[in-house]
């Protein structure tokens, strides 16, 4: 099939390569020139497990194509795949301003009719502003081209995008008519195993889904947050209470690990979004309200345990970071908690030493405008150098199984604080370390 994709970021270059990947015919459009300069010379702007060698056989087999030209995209394909940045806006509602000058550039350029497809987040109703927006850009032409616009969420996970891609848990589908579902149908059915993977329901349901999903996560973490936190205070293990609760199948283990908070460019900006969606509607969502307030203020239990164990005063203070990206395997920064964290330590005027296996570069983007009070390291024991302390933050593979010999060496003080309870107390025991975890009182 013939298929456009705008938008080069973390889900259009996973799902245009993906879909080329199939044997589609596939044309990525983004309005960064410099970055589909990079994409054409086989330079991936972004890191992503598996995608660099895909993007380079599909370009290779001309499977898939970059352009900055949108109607060059368009001419050359049936659906066209919306798949831009829906950051947080005014009163934490999404802003759409990506979204609707995708629409208005689809109307002022398409020659054909098109199946216009939404990937990207959005509110309820957005497919309607997508609509409007199209019709209206064709009436000024007063062109008669007809188009439709389906809702299809996006659910891949950055760190795994293409695995999720291409073996999908569902693919949702919103749409106004039997056509528009046919389409869908036919471009998916090679990713799905399971018919009943393949779901269909009204538009506005479709756009909904992606947010209960979302939303059904974070509370999820959140949940399992205030546990840890009551865990601490009453003398119990928030790991065991995991493994406990778990083994109940109506539980499961998935998205119930204790942690320092979630980041990233989804759930943030995704329940700021819902609670919005709902309080315009005359709804007050207190199960959202609580999940991102728990989420805000779990950022700082790792700075609160630094503080209790040293002072709050934290000049002269050394620490070592171990992880900065939002979660392992991506260079995403976005709304990480390292940000909040190291924010927390710095400006009571500790320094950082961090290391952190592909976000180093985006991390620089960030702590440079801040402060400098923060430096990089070559690797994960470089890091620890005269460290008063290591604070595991991302919980990369390469951090499980460190040796510790080597660490207790490094650092100037044995102590340990790790904010995604990935070692064994009793083995940091023998080794003389000080180890504080998050749900576990010593
Ligand atoms: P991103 O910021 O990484 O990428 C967006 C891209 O769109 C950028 O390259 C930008 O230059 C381009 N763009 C913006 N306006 C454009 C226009 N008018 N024409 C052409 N290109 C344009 O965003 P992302 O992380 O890929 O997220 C995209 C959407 O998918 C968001 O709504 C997000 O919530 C949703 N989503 C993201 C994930 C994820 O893991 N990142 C997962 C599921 C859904």
């Amino acid at each position: 099939m013939k298929i456009s994709v705008i938008g080069t970021g973390y889900v259009g270059l996973v799902t245009g390569t993906c879909f080329a990947h199939m044997g589609n015919s596939v044309i990525c459009v983004d309005n960064d020139i410099e970055k589909i300069e990079k994409l054409k010379k086989g330079i991936i702007p972004i890191y992503e497990p598996e995608l660099e060698s895909l993007v380079e056989e599909n370009y290779r087999n001309k499977n898939l194509k970059f352009t900055v030209d949108i109607e060059e995209a368009l001419d050359n394909s049936d659906i066209c795949f919306i798949s831009v940045g829906t950051p947080i806006g005014e009163g934490g509602s999404a802003d759409l301003k990506y979204v609707l000058s995708a629409a208005e550039s689809i109307g002022e350029k398409m020659n054909h009719h098109m199946y216009i497809v939404n990937k990207s987040t959005v509110p309820v109703g957005t497919a309607d502003k997508v609509k409007e927006a199209i019709q209206k850009k064709l009436d000024k032409r007063k062109s008669k081209l007809t188009f439709d616009v389906i809702s299809n969420p996006e659910f891949l996970k950055e760190g795994s995008g293409i695995e999720d891609f291409m073996k999908p848990d569902r693919v949702i589908v919103g749409a106004d008519n039997k056509g528009a579902v046919e389409v869908m149908k036919e471009l998916y059915t090679p990713l799905i195993d399971d018919a009943d993977k393949f779901i269909t329901m009204n538009i506005k349901s479709a756009e909904m889904t992606k947010y209960a999903a979302n939303a059904m996560l974070a509370t999820k973490i959140s949940f399992i947050n205030e546990m840890a936190n009551i865990c601490e205070r009453v003398g119990a293990d928030v790991n065991k209470i995991r493994i406990g609760i778990g083994s109940d199948r109506r539980i499961g283990y998935s998205f119930i690990n204790p942690g320092c908070g979630y980041g990233g460019s989804c759930f943030p900006k995704d329940i700021k979004a819902l609670i919005k969606t709902a309080k315009d509607n005359g709804y007050i969502p207190k199960i959202m309200e609580s999940v991102q307030g728990l989420n805000d203020a779990q950022k700082y239990v790792l700075v609160q345990k630094v503080i209790e164990r040293f002072d709050k005063d934290l000049y002269g203070k050394s620490f070592a970071v171990w992880g900065l990206s939002f979660k392992p395997n991506t260079d995403d920064m976005r709304e990480a908690s390292s940000i909040d964290i190291i924010k927390g330590l710095i400006n009571r005027g500790a320094k950082i030493r961090a290391y952190d296996p592909k976000a180093m570069n985006n991390a620089k983007e960030i702590f440079l405008r801040e402060n400098s009070n923060i430096e990089y390291a070559e690797n994960k024991y470089d890091a620890l150098l005269e460290a008063d302390a290591l604070i595991l933050i991302t919980e990369w593979r390469e951090f499980k199984e460190p040796d510790f010999d080597i660490m207790a060496k490094y650092l100037k003080e044995k102590i340990i604080f790790d904010g995604r309870n990935q070692y064994d107390y009793e083995v940091l025991k023998k080794f003389g370390f000080e180890y504080y975890q998050i749900g576990v009182s010593i």
